[in-house]
């Protein structure tokens, strides 16, 4: 068997690797108990209708910080999350909290929360959503809930019956990061989604005549002739804009708008007036 393995990896002595499991050992261990330690937090980016320059509502967005493991970006530790079985609960967290923060805001904004297909197919989503609503008092029109198109691919049936039954509450489901899957058009025409979000590796190198441009006019006509509101991600630069209002996008959403912040740096859009675009720029330059 010496000969078959080849590279003599199978050597139980690689002290790489042994570190590798350990550290990963001791995130799963420490992400575990994160949720009762208080160690999960929410920001919040806001998302801004490009026709009338103004903000519709926030992105909430997962953060983690740890004692032990300082700041863990969510593409690290929602995968984790998931793989250990504590996505239910840390979910309904994020759901909760975003809804229990928008309710009280005195502008009616939008909140979007994003759930992890696995999520959807424990088959309670809905449930835990309507309970939720039931508890904070927030108008199921002002929840907006983010899905990637992974989740039809398991259990088709069994995702589509709790959306529906999400949709059925008055809550409105957005397509997450449209175009990076492998079958976002066939999804798109399983589930009635009632938005867009084109993910942000296609306004990266956007400028006129690009590639990036020919796909994200497609997507909008897409979304026009669907009739369904198409918002573009990741807008950085004040070009990028000025190409997606031109070209018809409906909402925006990038650090160029609004970066993901602790909800207290908007107060001035929550808490009335103001809910326009340089009131909440003026406030990220001292943020
Ligand atoms: P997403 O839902 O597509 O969120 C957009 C990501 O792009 C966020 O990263 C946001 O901070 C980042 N972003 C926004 N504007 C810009 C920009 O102009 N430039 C660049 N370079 N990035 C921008 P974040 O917060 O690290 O989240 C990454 C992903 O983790 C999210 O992608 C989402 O899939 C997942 N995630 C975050 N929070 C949650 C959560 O509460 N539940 C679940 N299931 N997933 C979450
Ligand atoms: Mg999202
Ligand atoms: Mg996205
Ligand atoms: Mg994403």
């Amino acid at each position: 068997w010496i000969k078959n393995e080849g590279r003599n990896n199978f050597a139980a002595y690689d002290p790489t690797m042994e570190r590798e499991y350990q550290d990963r050992r001791k995130l799963e261990h420490d992400l575990r108990l994160a949720l009762q330690r208080s160690e999960f937090s929410l920001v919040y980016q806001p998302m801004l209708c490009a026709r009338l320059d103004q903000f519709m509502g926030f992105e909430a967005l997962l953060r983690w910080t740890s004692p032990v493991h300082g700041s863990v970006p969510p593409d690290i530790f929602i995968g984790i999350a998931e793989s250990i079985g504590i996505m239910g609960p840390l979910g309904a967290w994020v759901l909760r909290t975003a809804c229990t923060e928008a309710a009280r805001w005195q502008n009616p904004l939008k909140i979007a929360v994003n759930v992890s297909p696995i999520q959807v197919q424990q088959g309670n989503l809905a449930e835990t959503v309507a309970e939720i609503l039931a508890a904070t008092g927030l108008a199921p029109e002002r929840l907006e809930i983010e899905v990637t198109e992974s989740l039809l691919i398991r259990h088709p049936e069994r995702a589509l019956a709790t959306l529906r039954a999400i949709k059925a509450l008055g809550v409105r489901i957005a397509m997450d990061d449209f175009g990076t899957g492998y079958s976002s058009l066939a999804t798109l025409r399983a589930f009635p989604f009632d938005k867009l979000k084109v993910d942000r590796s296609f306004v990266r190198d956007l400028c006129e005549g690009s590639e990036s441009m020919a796909i994200i006019n497609a997507i909008l006509g897409l979304g026009r002739g669907l009739r369904l509101p198409v918002v573009v991600e990741g807008v950085e630069t004040e070009l990028q804009a000025a190409i997606l209002r031109r070209c018809g996008a409906d909402e925006m959403q990038g650090y160029l708008l609004g970066r993901p912040l602790p909800i207290d740096q908007f107060k001035t859009i929550t808490v009335g007036r103001g809910a326009t675009r340089g009131a909440a720029a003026s406030r990220h330059h001292h943020a």
